[in-house]
């Protein structure tokens, strides 16, 4: 469904992020890029929303060429570290808030709102602000808002990087079943092998703004294809 090629990224201050790297993703898996801090990850991210013009490369979703469409036209959802949710909307609006811009009438604007409401729980925290919430809460209402859109594709970078090792398990397997009941395409990224290994339809392993290599989690563990990848999963064991 996600097929990038020769995706190079080079920033103003003349930082080479990412250097014309390859992958495809199948539509349904859960992918998830792992690698050191300052591979890429995050840019490359960035550069399938839309939030970064890239430098060369192209990237395909379903076929279409979305290398320069503008952001809200992609379909694709990006999910921060830090959930950056608006404080002063309450979690009812800022999952709605989205929603507004696409044009829905007012009875699907609902019936999506409350059922992302009910399936993250959320119900009874609908009227609160965001800084009431905790971490955990506070995730999920920002998965809430990305998934409300539903977007064939839904990038999260790093969600459960600030929270607790408990909390983090318990994130891992909502994030497992609602990428099930949703049946959409996540690329997740984190710096955390055993993480990658728990989540993972499809891993690619990035260094130094390059794939390194990209398969199934067994393919990476057992046959690693670069001495780099065996060091990075090794780290894990
Ligand atoms: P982390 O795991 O720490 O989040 P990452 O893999 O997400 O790292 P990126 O944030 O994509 O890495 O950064 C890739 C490279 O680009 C790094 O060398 C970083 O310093 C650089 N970089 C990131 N953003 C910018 C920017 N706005 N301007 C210049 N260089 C940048
Ligand atoms: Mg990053």
């Amino acid at each position: 469904m996600l097929d990038v090629s020769g995706l190079t990224k080079i920033y103003p201050d003349g930082t080479l992020a990412v250097d014309g790297i390859d992958f495809t993703v199948d539509a349904g898996d859960f992918c998830v890029i792992i690698g050191p801090s300052g591979c890429g990850k995050s840019t490359t991210l960035h550069s399938l929303v839309g939030n970064l013009d890239v430098t060369s490369g192209t990237i395909s979703l379903d076929g279409t060429d979305i290398t320069d469409q503008p952001t809200h036209t992609r379909d694709i959802g990006l999910v921060f570290q830090d959930f950056q949710l608006f404080p002063h909307l309450t979690v009812a609006e800022n999952i709605v808030y989205g929603l507004e811009q696409m044009g829905l009438d007012d009875q699907e604007k609902r019936r999506r709102t409350e059922r992302l409401l009910e399936m993250m729980q959320l119900e009874e925290l609908a009227d609160r602000d965001p800084e009431e919430l905790s971490a955990g809460q506070k995730q999920r209402v920002a998965l809430a808002r990305s998934l409300v859109l539903e977007p064939k594709l839904l990038l999260l970078d790093e969600p459960l990087g600030d929270m607790d090792y408990k909390l983090q398990k318990r994130m891992e397997r909502e994030l497992l079943r609602i990428h099930r009941e949703f049946d959409t395409t996540f690329i997740y990224v984190t710096h955390d092998q055993t993480q990658a290994m728990r989540l993972a339809d499809q891993i690619i392993v990035m260094n130094d703004g390059q794939v390194e290599q990209s398969g199934s989690v067994a393919e990476i563990y057992n046959s690693p294809n670069t001495a780099f990848v065996s060091a990075f999963v090794g780290d894990s064991n």
